[in-house]
């Protein structure tokens, strides 16, 4: 077993940094190995179950977070804010889908990120690409490029801290129902909304409803809450996998979920071996080139007896494509009849840049590939089982449209990413919304 986790080494591995100093490297290794695990093995099995009842239609997951972690954003606010957003999403989806709402932040370890390049080249200057806050900076400036393997300690203890604070936040009273609703309320008062009235008003009524007949709210006080990032570095999992000493299996402690990239899903590559050999619930990013061979290829790899909940296909097809890539897929893995959890990822397959030169995407294109996502799997009868999407607490400009019209122009205004676009809070909300719409029909 041990040695398995290992074999990742020998196989062709995609997507890593070209470390300077081999002996730094592994000294960090050798001490993030000596840590303690953040997350608890129990807890992945837990999510595990939860993920199982997504594939047959009884609950419904929302993932959602930055595209990228920075070391700079570690504030309590910007955690506050994100954890926000998703309690605010995931009231309006329960409602929606009169199921529970799976939430995962995209949060406390989501460091790594593939690139397109291993290098950027600007004014006759080349150096390494950014590769998220774990492997380099991102100032365009040698020192700052220059992959640095102390920061896999900082991204760990500064995961940690994320998750002690999402912990609190989740269990000590801050996501209370009626809490999470009146600041939901606080978004309907803007009238940019007024075609959600309707909706918001009858999650009113429920949750009075409730409170009126004497629901338990003090069961309501708190939420499960699970975190996830890309399993992109290895030498940063690697690491923090553990034998679990209650049934001596592996399990990749730096999250409960870990996926793997549409870049490094290759089914001979380093990664899918990897996370073959643990036992968290795992997810596989599948963009438009993937055939149903490939999906079945990867349940064999990643979930071969069919054991529910633990394989996760998220899709990201681009809103254009998904009615035409997204049938075939679903059919062909279907058939084989190992259960899998159909995430729709409506963000990274709707990319372009704007015409004043920013990296963006349209909030209409995201809202039309999550309705294609649900038109394929009702012409089918499938079951859509959850949302992946790049979001913030935060009032900034990066997504096109919305409500509030952001246009070209006031891209420029709050662009805060160092990576990919994310919708910002307003946005999110007015996602969620349309999306319970989408669940109820
Ligand atoms: C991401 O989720 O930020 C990402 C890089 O996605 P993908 O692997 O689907 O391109
Ligand atoms: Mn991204």
């Amino acid at each position: 077993m041990l040695a398995g986790l290992d074999r990742w080494r020998e196989l062709p591995v995609k997507q890593q940094p070209a470390w300077p100093d081999a002996e730094a490297l592994q000294a960090v290794t050798k001490n993030l190995a000596a840590q303690p695990p953040l997350v608890f093995a129990g807890e992945a099995d837990t999510l595990r179950e939860r993920l199982a009842g997504a594939t047959r239609g009884e609950a419904f997951l929302l993932q959602g977070g930055d595209c990228a972690e920075t070391f700079g954003d570690l504030t309590a606010d910007n955690i506050r804010d994100k954890i926000k957003t998703i309690l605010q999403m995931a009231v309006v989806l329960t409602y929606g889908a009169s199921m529970p709402i799976i939430k995962m932040g995209r949060m406390a370890g989501q460091y790594a990120k593939p690139r397109s390049a291993d290098t950027e080249t600007r004014d006759g200057v080349t150096l390494p690409a950014y590769r998220g806050d774990i492997i380099n900076g991102h100032a365009f400036t040698e020192e700052d490029r220059r992959p640095d393997p102390e920061r896999l300690l900082r991204a760990y203890r500064n995961s940690a801290a994320t998750l002690n604070l999402i912990r609190a936040f989740t269990g000590g009273g801050f996501a209370d129902l009626r809490l999470v609703q009146e600041w939901n309320r606080g978004f309907m008062e803007n009238p940019a909304y007024a075609q959600y009235d309707a909706f918001a008003a009858e999650i009113d009524r429920a949750i009075r409803f409730m409170e009126a007949a004497g629901a338990d709210f003090d069961a309501l006080r708190t939420v499960e809450f699970f975190s996830s990032h890309e399993g992109l570095l290895l030498d940063y999992e690697r690491p923090l996998t553990r034998i679990d000493s209650r049934t001596g299996l592996a399990y990749d402690c730096s999250a409960h979920f870990l996926w793997v990239g549409e870049r490094t899903r290759d089914l001979d590559g380093a990664h899918v071996d990897y996370f073959s050999r643990v036992r968290n619930p795992i997810g596989v990013k599948l963009g438009p080139t993937a055939t149903g061979e490939d999906a079945i290829a990867l349940m064999d790899a990643l979930n071969p007896d069919g054991e529910p909940g633990r394989l996760t296909f998220i899709t990201r097809m681009g809103a254009e494509k998904i009615r035409d890539r997204l049938p075939d897929l679903v059919e062909q893995v279907t058939a084989d009849g190992r259960p899998v959890v159909w995430v729709c990822d409506p963000m990274h397959g709707n990319g372009f840049t704007s015409s004043n030169g920013y990296k963006t995407r349209r909030f209409s294109d995201v809202i039309d590939e999550v309705r294609g996502f649900f038109e394929v799997h009702r012409s089918l009868g499938t079951v859509p089982g959850g949302l992946h999407v790049e979001l913030t607490g935060d009032d900034v400009t990066e997504v096109l449209g919305g409500s509030e019209q952001i246009d070209d122009h006031s891209l420029a205004t709050r662009y805060q990413t160092l990576v990919d676009p994310r919708l910002n809070h307003q946005q999110s909300l007015e996602m969620a919304f349309q999306v319970a719409e989408m669940l109820r029909n």
